[in-house]
């Protein structure tokens, strides 16, 4: 029996707590409206019938509002939805079409900063147990609520917060704090994340820029930083990087069948670019692979000596490349990192400074779970139908949800692919949201059934 397959979704309800939302500023980067934010979703949370309490790790820090409640039918399992109640910044305000914190209704369409990302994924999720609540009296498993307000400016302190509150934020299974809805309505369930490193490296040669002239005598520090560059990679993308890949599994054959099926127009994708071809030349099942899994060493940014109009004989004093490696699952990015540093000194680059700016895994619940197919018989049944990807191509902080709570962790959502998140007019769609809270009604209802 599914109780909740006929569950009431009061659309009015919840189109106007995420107006209240929306019309709380909450800028993370500005520090603007955050404590506020905290204090008004932990009210939201109150009045759908979820305990709730706001935690802090330390001044300064955004607080977490957290919430619970119990399942009287099934105390032993406990899903976790994790959110964050953070926007971006809403600027430049003069290309919104009405105030970004207005929560302007338009037809199908709510405006403002937030709209989707991420007071609306949230809304849906705290209005899927109240909907619960309300038809039931009760919930299918426990619910547990992490809603952050540091996500737009990188999650610092989430990984601090989950080793404070390890124990209580014990959980079987978390719901990513998002997910796309393609063009063809159809919910992306992602099963990970890349993971990411990011360095600088750099070369001073000498103390001042000089006449090129005095290149026959003085080496120029973009000459060997290019030459470093080029022993990481070769031509078709492979590092080279001694031991880079060793830790690295392969697919297995329930993901190369995921991956298979993933919906990717190589043509419309090269059209997209103006790109002729691909890396490696790759084709297919290839190309599909290296999107889902594929690791990278990309120069972000490259600097040195004069760019600017005409002509400069300069030799500059110094060189600067900025680059980004996605990682894949089992690559720790401190080890990687000693890796790097290993491969310039023994390609006789030990003269050049490495830069560590940020280090991240990656993250991948496995396709066999039984976690994913509770998850896609719920978006199947709500959105009619959904696609299931064995990662995301980019990078969240999702590994420290499987690390630290070892539990498996899939992103799911009502974001529409074009609703402008991050940018002026950022909408959410009316039918997206009251599909992916019912669709959050049944994940809970066939997880606690499991
Ligand atoms: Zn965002």
């Amino acid at each position: 029996m599914n109780p909740l397959k006929h569950v009431d979704i009061h659309m009015e309800n919840l189109i106007s707590d995420l107006q209240t939302l929306i019309r709380q500023p909450s800028v993370s980067a500005k520090n603007e409206g955050i404590e506020e934010c905290a204090k008004l979703v932990q009210k939201l949370l109150k009045k759908s019938g979820v305990k709730s309490e706001i935690l802090r790790l330390k001044k300064g820090v955004a607080p977490i509002v957290y919430g619970e409640i119990k399942s009287k039918q099934n105390p032993n399992k406990t899903l976790m939805f994790y959110n964050h109640y953070d926007v971006q910044p809403a600027e430049p305000f003069d290309l919104w079409d009405s105030p970004p914190f207005s929560g302007t209704r338009k037809g199908n369409k709510i405006f403002g900063r937030g709209a989707t990302d991420d007071k609306g994924e949230l809304i849906t999720r705290i209005k899927a147990v109240e909907a619960c609540l309300k038809t039931t009296g009760d919930v299918p498993c426990n619910i547990k609520f992490v809603i952050e307000g540091e996500e737009e400016t990188g999650s610092a302190h989430i990984e601090d917060y989950l080793k404070k509150y390890k124990k209580k934020f014990s959980c079987d299974g978390v719901i990513w704090e998002f997910g796309y809805v393609d063009a063809k309505n159809r919910p992306i369930i992602g099963l990970g994340m890349k993971g990411l490193l990011f360095v600088e490296l750099s070369v001073k040669e000498s103390i001042r820029d000089a006449h090129s002239s005095l290149a026959v005598l003085i080496k120029n520090p973009a000459w060997r930083l290019i030459e470093a560059v080029h022993t990481l990679r070769d031509s078709n993308g492979k590092i080279l990087i001694k031991d880079w890949y060793k830790e690295v599994t392969p697919f297995s054959k329930q993901d190369l069948k995921l991956i298979k099926n993933e919906l990717f127009d190589e043509n419309d994708f090269k059209k997209e670019f103006g790109i002729k071809s691909f890396v490696g030349n790759k084709k297919g099942i290839d190309a599909k692979k290296a999107l889902v899994g594929g690791a990278t060493c990309n120069v972000a940014g490259f600097v040195s000596g004069y760019t600017g109009d005409g002509a400069k004989t300069v030799l500059p004093s110094e060189s600067l490349v900025k680059i980004d490696f996605r990682l894949v699952p089992k690559m720790d990015p401190k080890k990687q990192v000693m890796r790097l540093k290993k491969h310039l000194k023994s390609k006789g680059f030990s003269d050049i400074g490495i830069k560590v700016f940020h280090g991240e895994a990656a993250a991948r619940t496995n396709s066999s779970d039984p976690f994913v197919s509770q998850v896609k018989d719920a978006a199947n049944k709500s959105f009619g139908k959904s696609i299931l990807n064995v990662s995301n191509a980019g990078t969240g902080p999702m590994y420290p949800f499987v690390d630290i709570l070892k539990a498996p962790c899939i992103s799911i959502g009502s974001t529409y692919m074009f609703s402008r998140i991050h940018s002026p007019n950022e909408f959410a769609r009316i039918d997206l949201l009251k599909k992916m809270t019912k669709c959050a009604c049944l994940i809970m209802e066939n997880f606690g059934k499991h």
